[in-house]
């Protein structure tokens, strides 16, 4: 029977180093209106990144990297019904294919906007609600015409906070939390969001700190505390390297 040690978190920053959309291109053209728009929060009329989509793009480049285990044919995202697979395990499986392997190991929180970046929002004049709109023809490939189009962007610069929380289990969890690790460095040398090719969505992860939950902690209401190990890190890598030291 699987029985919940710990959580851990992550918790740090997502630091833009080039503008980021964070929505899919639009298929539909609307000229001199702008389309590709960043996910807008609801009440706070600012751009966020959801987790949902962090998670989406960890768990993809972990696929590719692990191609000899986890990439499909075709394209199609990753899952199995292999108890033991770790990215399953550690990401989720879709409702279908819900067997042991207890619950999916992480959760990533949306990120939103920290107190520096709405201020630096705030005091830029091209900047509205956290976008700011930059004009580029794009090619149709089938009639070779270059159509002019507006991307909404969050620029460059700014910083949104980051939160993932880790569960484990037993010992393979161990191995699956260096996974996420791993998944974050992966992502520091792609792309977050669309339109990567043209030089968007370059992030880093900054000011990390893994810290950890016990059991115990949660039974007497202790608070997070740093994970011994990896106190002291501050990158995704420096963190990794220190987990995976013996
Ligand atoms: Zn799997």
């Amino acid at each position: 029977m699987m029985k919940f040690e710990r959580n851990y978190r992550i918790c740090g920053v997502i630091e833009c180093l080039t503008g980021l959309h964070i929505g899919g291109i639009a298929e539909e053209l609307k000229i001199g209106g702008t389309d590709s728009p960043v996910i807008m929060d609801g009440v706070l009329n600012l751009p966020y990144i959801p987790g949902s989509s962090l998670k989406g793009k960890m768990r993809s480049l972990l696929e590719v990297r692990h191609s000899d285990k986890w990439l499909m044919n075709g394209g199609d995202v990753h899952t199995c019904k292999e108890p033991s697979c770790d990215l399953c395990v550690t990401f989720g499986r879709s409702a279908a294919e819900k067997i042991e392997g207890g619950p999916t190991r992480i959760i990533v929180r949306d990120s939103y906007p920290d107190q520096k970046t709405r201020a630096l929002w705030d005091s830029t004049e091209d900047i509205l609600h956290g976008t700011e709109v930059k004009g580029e023809n794009f090619l149709n490939r089938i009639t070779s015409m270059a159509t002019p189009r507006f991307i909404e962007r969050v620029p460059a610069g700014s910083s949104f906070d980051l939160e993932i929380i880790f569960s484990q289990y037993g010992v393979d969890d161990g191995r699956r939390l260096k996974l996420v690790l791993e998944a974050m460095t992966l992502l520091e040398d792609n792309y977050l969001g669309a339109s990567g090719s043209r030089g968007y969505g370059k992030i880093r992860f900054t000011d990390l700190a893994l810290m950890e939950k016990t059991v115990e902690d949660y039974r007497s209401g202790a608070d997070w505390r740093p994970h011994e190990k990896t106190n002291g890190a501050t990158t995704a890598r420096e963190i990794l390297g220190l987990l995976s030291a013996e």
